[in-house]
Order: C-alpha cells, then structure tokens, then sequence
C-alpha cells in the first residue's frame, strides 16, 4: 500500500467518534494519509533539560517541586495559581486558566515535569500554556523525547492530535515506498514508512529533519516526473519544420500607431523560431506590467492563423478574457480574422452555434476564460495556445492546456516574474523569454503612502487630475460592509465618492457580485471617458488597460499582497502622463504590511517586488504549485528546497532518460505510485 493510497476514513480509529472526525476536518484531514502527512508546526525537544531561570532562551523543561496553591478572581473567573520551584531554587507561577482541575492533579508537595513558556509578568515569572506531569519517582527526570506541535482547531488539543497521530502510525504506518530505492540511497533519504514515524516521533531534531526532506523530496520528484512526461510527451514525434507565415502579423505591425519595443520584437524572434521547430513550443512570456504582452500574443496568433490553424487566448478573468477580445476586435477583425469569445457565462443559446464554428474551423481565434478548456470545447486545428497572467494558474491545469488540439504551441504570459532557476525547475522545460523594455515615453508610476485620515488630501490631488481630463480607480478590500465592518467597502465608498467627494464628476463600480454584463459596460464607460473614476475591489487587479488612466488610489492598502499591489498600480502609468498611485494605509498594518507598503514606494521594478514578494509570502503561492489542487506541496518549498529541487530533477530525468515507459525495476515503482496514489495521478489527462 502507498501511503497516499490510504483512503480509511480517520472514524476508523478506536476512538475517533463523530464530533472528533468534524473537528479533524477544519485541520483538512479527512483519510488515513491525511492524518499521517499532517505536517507539525513545530517541534518541542523536550530532551534538553533548562532550568527557570533560563526562561529567556527557550521553553524551560525541568522537574519542579509544587510550593502551594493560590486562587485570584471571583465566580466564573476564578482561577488557580500553582506556585512551584525549581532544583536552583527559581520559583515561578502556573496560572491555570480554565483548568480549576489541576488543583487535585498537581497537589502542594508533589514533584512534576514541567514544560512551557515562561515570561515575566506582574512582578513575577509565570506561564500559563505548561505541560505538568507528576513524576512520582521523586528525583528523576526522564526526559520525554521531541515532540511534535500540530496545527489545532477548536476543541482539539495538542495531547488529542498526538494521540490519534500515534494510533494512526500503528494501523496504517507500514507504507510501501514511493521512491526507486537507488534514489533513496543516493540522496540518503528515509524509507517512506520511517519517514513518517521520524515526522510523528522523532527522538531527535535531525530525525524531524530527515524526515521532512524526505517527504519534500517525494513531492518534488514526482513533480519533475511529471513535467517530464510532459516533455517527452511534447517530443514525441516531431512535425515538419519551415517558417512562420508572418503576413499577416507584418500587416497588423504596420498599422500600430507606435512601433513595437525591442522586447516585443526579441521575444517574436523566440516564438517565431519555436513555432517553426520539430516539437510544439512551450514558452514563457515574462514582462512587467504595461510592457505589451498582449501585442505579443496577438501577433502570434495571427503567426498560427497564417499558417491555417487556430489560436485560443485564456485570462482568468471574465473581465481580462471581454477587454482581450474587444481589443482583438479592434485589431485583427479588420484583418479578417474570425473572431470568438467564450466563458462561463456565455448563454447556452449561443454556445452550441460557436462550438460547432470552432470544431469546424470557422473561427481562427476564441479568446475566453479557463471555459476554453471544458471538454466540449473541440477545435479544428488548434495551432496556438496562450494563457495569460498564466501564474493564476495551478501547474497541472497549465500542463493540462497543452493536451488539447494535437500538440498545439504554447504561450505562457506572466508579470509575476520568477528567479530563472525556479522557471527551469518548477515548470520543467518552459523557454523564457523577458521583456525588460517597457514602451517608450511611459514615465515611472509615482507612489505616494498616506494614513487613513489625511485621504482628504490624496482626494484634493485626484480631483486636480480629473479635471484636467484624466482617470482614477479606488479600490478597496471589501465588496460591501457585509464583509466585514471595520473596513471601508466599495459599495459605501462608491455612495461617498459620487455625492460628497466628486459630485461634479461621474463614476461608476465594479466588484465580483456584479453581473457580467454590467461590469462590462461600466468597464467601457470607463476606457471610453463617459466615466472619470472607477470604485472596484481588485477585480481591477489583472490586465485592465486604460491609458488615460493617471490616479490609483488603493485604501487598506496593507490588506493587499506585494503582488497584487504591484498589478494593481499596473492599471496606471500605461500612457503619456504622468501617474501616481496613493497607497492609503489604516493603523491595523503590521509589520508585514509596513514592509510591503514600503517596498512599493521604494520601487516600481516588478522583478525586485517579486523577489520580495517571494521572501515575504514563499513561492508556492507565485509558482501555482500551492494551490495546484492536485498535488499539493505540503512539505517541499521550491524556493527555500532549491537544492532539493535540483536533486530531484537530475533523478527523475535520469530515469526517464534511461527508462522513459517506466517499465524498468525503479521505473515500475513510479507508475505504480501515478497509477494507484491518486493526488499524484496524472488526471491532467483526463481533463485535457
Ligand atoms: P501587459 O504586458 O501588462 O499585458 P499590455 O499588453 O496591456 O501590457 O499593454 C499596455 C499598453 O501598452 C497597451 O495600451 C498597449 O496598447 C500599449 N503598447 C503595447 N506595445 C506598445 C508599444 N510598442 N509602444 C507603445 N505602446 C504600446
Ligand atoms: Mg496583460
């Protein structure tokens, strides 16, 4: 049995009653593996022995001797002190909140094992989150080991997840392994049923270790065998090579009124070149915010449609996906090009007449959200996949894309920049070609911070700007006061704006909860000037483009992430003006919100935000491999494992070098473990 195969419901466990399984389920563990692979917070060694008076340094672990007992507060607040002291003669207080029980389990005389946090409080050292244990031996002190620290919930403590951890390791411990056992030498890893005991009940800290890296290089590796089988896959078999077909493209460049940036024109230098090669392209698109990616996409795509095949064009928004297909409209309808757009809420009525014109090849581009991908969605010759703000994407659902059409190319585009040792790692095999030219003439977007109560001001500067022809977005964390009620909210915001603040202008607001068609007119309002200034949550956030746009003022500023910060002050300083952006910050920014605000101001630079963004919020999220869904990194961190990474790249590419059908002794293990373990299971295949 593969530990990942262990479906058992937890309930299966002597003990683990009804209430027990609900409370189980908010830590997310629903089966036996995922009781097994909860991952500890912490550990406590509880094997090092430190006195009370060395509080300071870490949780002390001593035997102590209860002194007497003491009770302060009243009624339903009263609450035991234990006074105990230790063999240096530190006393100290264990304030029993909640726990009056302790008066008759820790009696004045007895000696116990004391484990716990202690500050200095009121004059005295106390602490009131302790483990006390009587040891009846008198002078002994047995030292219990390292012990683990789960994530709780309400109603389930640290002794109960222990508990039902350690019955879990007796029923369903023995796994089989999920790794070649060369590899596990090689990489002098834990045998997969060790792994888990060491992660469960370590004797030691460099146990906890081994068993982490064992269980991070497992996601890993099997993550790189993924990408590539992909790869192998993509080179199957190698079609005819020539030349793309760039009339088209050359008519379109001709009627820009501005000439593309050398960026542009290097990265169609890289793309025409893959599209002309043996084996389907899969490239990455990096390029700040505003540098023009969607010029590059659709110059492709007519690349593709010259050529006689189909392109499709992904967004992950419904907002993104409508502003790509108007601007397709605008740009390739007049060159002839048949034009699509399909998402979820496109009626039924007119779906069904669309897809036929796609499977019949009367359309040569369909822009539209992830509904692209849906299995009735059947092109003709689909030659040109494109998926834009890709890293809004799961891993597997962009490996996934690739298997529509026969082998079409494929476009990834970002401006969530990633270190290139992460591109090569996490997504395998993907060329990266960056743009770092933004178009010329655009001035750096102009930052400006401001606490919540001076906005006047940041309102005062707006409106100069509005008057002189130019645009603004507010945007704010919240959708309406629902939400939540310390928070400013859009709706409320919106009222105040359009009748105090800017009565002479009009405005318009945009949030999920929004009909489609609503947020589309009001989007056109917008960019056609009929609306001066747009109230939005971060619907707004990814490729919205409005060139006149000049203001973004973003209030709760510190309740948006670095990243989204950045996309959000994308939206501005796409034209000739000057821009600014007023990040509005409120009393409840912490540390981290400090850092953040502040790194905006100090750069406009989306590769160094990125880099921060990654040291602040960890890559899984940046990658997409965080919330792939399918396989899910719950022990490996790409960016803080690299040299694990590393490592399980060169082995799985090694056997698949030697072995690519896996039908070799270590190759067997591996697709046993896609076949039968199923958050490993390739079902990308099944979707594509
Ligand atoms: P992003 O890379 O963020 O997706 P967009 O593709 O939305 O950027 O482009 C931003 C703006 O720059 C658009 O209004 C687009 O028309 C304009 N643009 C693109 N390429 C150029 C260029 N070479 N010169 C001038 N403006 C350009
Ligand atoms: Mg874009």
């Amino acid at each position: 049995m593969f530990l990942r195969e262990l479906s058992s419901p937890v309930s299966e466990l002597p003990g683990c009653g009804p209430a027990l399984v609900k409370r189980l389920s908010r830590l997310g563990v629903f089966r036996a593996a995922d009781l097994l692979l909860l991952p500890p917070r912490d550990y406590e060694d509880r094997a090092a022995l430190r006195l009370l008076s060395a509080f300071g340094s870490g949780p002390v672990n001593c035997p102590v001797n209860v002194l007497a007992h003491d009770w302060f507060g009243f009624g339903r607040m009263r609450t035991l002190k234990v006074w105990v002291e230790d063999d240096e003669g530190t006393r100290a207080a264990l304030v029993c909140f909640n726990r009056p029980f302790l008066e008759k389990s820790l009696p004045v005389g007895a000696r116990l094992r004391l484990f716990g946090r202690f500050e200095w409080r009121f004059g005295e050292l106390q602490s009131s989150a302790f483990d006390a244990e009587r040891v009846d031996t008198g002078d002994a002190f047995r030292p219990a080991g390292v012990l683990p620290v789960y994530p709780l919930t309400e109603g389930l403590g640290q002794a109960s997840v222990r508990k039902l951890v350690r019955k879990a390791l007796e029923l369903w411990g023995r796994v089989d392994d999920e790794l070649p056992h060369g590899v596990i030498q090689k990489r002098s890893l834990a045998r997969m049923a060790d792994a888990l005991r060491l992660l469960h009940r370590p004797a030691s800290p460099d146990d906890a270790a081994l068993a982490r890296r064992t269980l991070a290089y497992t996601e890993l590796f099997y993550l790189q065998i993924m990408i590539g089988r992909r790869s192998l896959a993509r080179r199957e078999e190698a079609r005819p090579t020539g030349s793309v077909d760039t009339r088209l493209a050359c008519v379109l460049e001709e009627r820009l009124p501005f000439s593309l940036t050398e960026g542009q024109k290097a990265a169609l230098a890289d793309i025409a070149a893959d599209m002309a090669g043996p084996w389907p392209m899969a490239r990455l698109l990096q390029g700040d915010v505003g540098s023009g990616k969607t010029l590059v996409a659709f110059m492709a795509a007519l690349y593709a449609i010259a050529g006689g095949g189909q392109a499709a064009i992904m967004a992950p928004t419904e907002l993104l996906a409508r502003q790509h297909a108007d601007t397709a409209a605008r740009l390739l309808e007049p060159l002839g090009v048949r034009l699509a757009f399909l998402s979820g809420n496109v009626a039924d009525a007119a779906r069904k007449p669309l897809l036929s014109a796609l499977a019949s090849g009367d359309i040569d581009l369909v822009v539209g959200t992830h509904a692209l991908f849906s299995a009735d969605v059947v092109f003709r010759t689909l030659r040109l996949v494109v998926v834009d703000e890709q890293h809004r994407f799961g891993v597997l659902q962009r490996l996934a894309m690739g298997s529509k059409g026969s082998r079409p190319d494929m476009l990834m585009m970002s401006a969530t920049p990633i270190p290139r040792t992460l591109a090569l790692t996490v997504y395998g095999d993907l060329a990266v070609s960056t743009i770092t030219t933004l178009p010329p003439g655009r001035l750096p977007v102009i930052t400006h911070l401001a606490r919540m109560g001076n906005e006047a001001k940041v309102y005062d500067f707006v409106r100069r700007e509005l008057e002189a022809g130019r645009r603004a977005y507010f945007v704010y964390p919240l959708v309406d006061r629902s939400d939540r009620v310390e928070l400013k909210d859009a709706v409320a915001m919106y009222e105040r704006l359009s009748r105090e603040v800017f009565p002479e202008f009009k405005g318009g607001i945009i949030h999920s909860r929004v009909p489609e068609a609503d947020k589309r007119a009001t989007m056109a309002d917008f960019a056609a000037g009929k609306l001066s200034f747009l109230v939005a949550t971060s619907v707004v956030e990814v490729g919205v483009d409005v060139p006149e746009a000049s203001c973004m003022v973003i209030e709760h500023a510190e309740r948006f992430g670095l990243a989204a910060l950045h996309q959000l002050r994308g939206r501005v300083g796409r034209g000739k003006e000057q821009s600014y952006c007023f990040l509005v910050w409120s009393d409840g920014l912490g540390d981290e919100g400090k850092r953040r605000v502040m790194a905006m101001k100090d750069t406009t630079d989306g590769f160094l935000i990125a880099e921060e963004d990654l040291r602040m919020r960890g890559p899984g999220q940046i990658t997409g491999t965080g919330q792939s869904g399918q396989l899910e990194l719950s022990f490996a961190d790409p960016v803080r494992d690299a040299e694990l990474l590393e490592a399980a790249r060169e082995d799985a590419q090694a056997i698949l070098a030697e072995d690519p059908g896996l039908l070799g002794a270590d190759g067997s293990v591996i697709r046993a473990v896609l076949e039968r373990a199923s958050p490993f299971a390739e079902r990308t295949a099944a979707t594509g």
